[in-house]
């Protein structure tokens, strides 16, 4: 059954004269008032908004607000998103006087607290990394890429080298080669090898002095680790290149391994990814990225330092490297984001972390030894925190696509997992649990699997069935998107 209620805009509840609040009539002259405003700016008619009581106003929000899914009311298994718990405890740390009601062009001696806070942020990511030097400032992953790409290009630009080629695996993520466009360089793009891993030989043949970076997510959009990942490093590194590591998937290998001492030169961790910063439909997030220590002098302002007073105690000083890039965004970063990592961070500490990461890749394991027969997983025996199934056989055999079954997972009370991602998989369907579910919901979620694989495949075309809106013309809807309502006859 349809939600109707929650399906009528706000708009079409209205009634002319109904209000939430009657106010006392003004007794300020209305002509008073119209001498003090230019006349171009006067209307001739109030707005067009709702009429609506207070009742009204309520329900409608809080009726749309149930139809949202999100980490707080259903299993969330996006893959590549590390779609995480938010813990209650940390929002509420969050919402303290001292941290919110403090501003960014405050004197820097009167938010010692906040600078101490992102220092110690920058130290804990420096050390996860393996990569000493930290700028906070990209707002989210796709943004570090750039700022790191920018950064490299000082850095060669600097010594005097002209390399102008980006280099990335066929499974990166878009915001790759669109960071290494945006920064000025050229992208060759490899092409996808049979076992899901980088070529080493294809790699080889693109490496030369033209080479600036080669972008790698490890473990990859697969779910599996790039175990030549030295090799590659070194191979980057013979030819004067230096090696990116996309962190996206942090959350499988955070504790356990290090992008720095697997040969990663510069990488970005998605804060609300895997530190757990609320996120969704474009909303808030923390790209900061790690750096080695040549790199240093080129990140943008300003980094944190500590210091020492002139009684003997910590100082925390806002400063600028020497030849920094400049600036990728306001103030200190999205510090929102970043102190809820650092909250995630503190509360787990260095055992919790790599907990979290083995808890990661087991419940992904766990999902996919209960589907694998089902949903045939074509890369690799064992995956780490996602894998990537294919819904291909079943597409043959029984008309169900990846898209009818991410659909119909809605009416089982599931987000869909990420589909028809990465490009090379047909009919892709990459599952990612996160650390924090029970067996009884990966118990719950492969059983509807299994079950939505026996439903007939006409009736999954029209899935689902308990959504205000079913199925969207998605091209349409990407392309001619209607955000706004329109008075009638206007
Ligand atoms: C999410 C993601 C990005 C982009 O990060 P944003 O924070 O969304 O900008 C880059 N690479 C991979 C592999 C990702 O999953």
């Amino acid at each position: 059954m349809r939600n109707q209620q929650a399906t009528q805009l706000i708009f079409e509840l209205s009634v002319p004269g109904r209000r939430a609040a009657i106010y006392p009539k003004c007794d300020v002259p209305v002509d008073s008032v119209k001498e003090l405003i230019p006349s171009g700016f006067l209307s001739e008619k109030p707005p067009a908004l709702p009429e609506v009581t207070e009742p009204d106003v309520v329900r409608h929000y809080v009726n749309l607000s149930t139809l949202n899914m999100s980490v707080d009311t259903h299993f969330y298994p996006l893959g590549s998103c590390t779609m995480k718990y938010n813990p209650k405890r940390h929002e509420r740390i969050c919402n303290f006087p001292g941290l919110v009601d403090i501003h960014p062009y405050q004197k820097e001696e009167n938010i010692q607290g906040i600078l101490g806070i992102l220092f110690e942020m920058q130290e804990m990511l420096a050390e996860i990394a393996g990569l000493p030097s930290v700028s906070l400032q990209p707002a989210a992953g796709a943004q570090g890429e750039f700022t790191a790409l920018l950064t490299a290009a000082a850095y060669f630009r600097d010594h005097g080298q002209n390399r102008t080629k980006v280099i990335f695996p066929s499974s990166a993520h878009g915001t790759n080669p669109a960071s290494a466009a945006l920064a000025g360089f050229d992208c060759i793009q490899l092409k996808q090898t049979g076992n899901g891993l980088v070529d080493l030989e294809e790699l080889k043949s693109h490496l030369n002095q033209e080479t600036a970076v080669f972008m790698i997510t490890n473990p990859n959009t697969l779910g599996m680790f790039e175990k030549d990942i030295a090799t590659i490093s070194k191979m980057l590194h013979d030819v004067g290149g230096l090696v990116y590591i996309d962190g996206a998937n942090m959350n499988a290998i955070m504790g356990q391994t290090r992008p720095g001492d697997f040969g990663g030169d510069m990488m970005h961790y998605n804060v609300h990814k895997t530190f757990t910063g609320p996120h969704g439909a474009g909303g808030p997030g923390a790209g900061p990225i790690a750096v080695r220590d040549f790199l240093a002098d080129y990140l943008p302002g300003p980094v944190i330092t500590k210091t020492e007073d002139d009684d003997g105690n910590d100082y925390y000083q806002l400063t600028n490297p020497v030849k920094s890039i400049g600036r990728v965004r306001s103030f200190f970063g999205n510090v929102g984001i970043l102190l809820r990592g650092y909250l995630y961070l503190r509360t787990l500490g260095a055992k919790g972390v790599k907990e979290a990461s083995e808890q990661a890749v087991l419940n992904a394991n766990y999902i996919k030894a209960l589907l694998k027969d089902i949903l045939p997983v074509p890369n690799g025996d064992l995956c780490m925190h996602e894998f990537v199934a294919s819904a291909a056989d079943v597409q043959k055999k029984n008309g169900i696509s990846a898209m009818d079954i991410a659909k119909r997972l809605l009416d089982f009370g599931f987000h869909a997992p990420t589909v028809y991602f990465p490009l090379d998989v047909p009919e892709a369907l990459m599952i990612e649990p996160t650390e924090t579910e029970s067996r009884e919901t990966l118990d719950a979620f492969a059983e509807s699997i299994k079950q939505i694989l026996s439903e007939d495949s006409e009736y999954l075309h029209d899935a689902p069935y308990s959504t205000p809106v079913s199925r969207p013309d998605e091209v349409k809807a990407a392309r001619k998107p209607v955000l706004k309502w329109t008075e009638p006859g206007k």
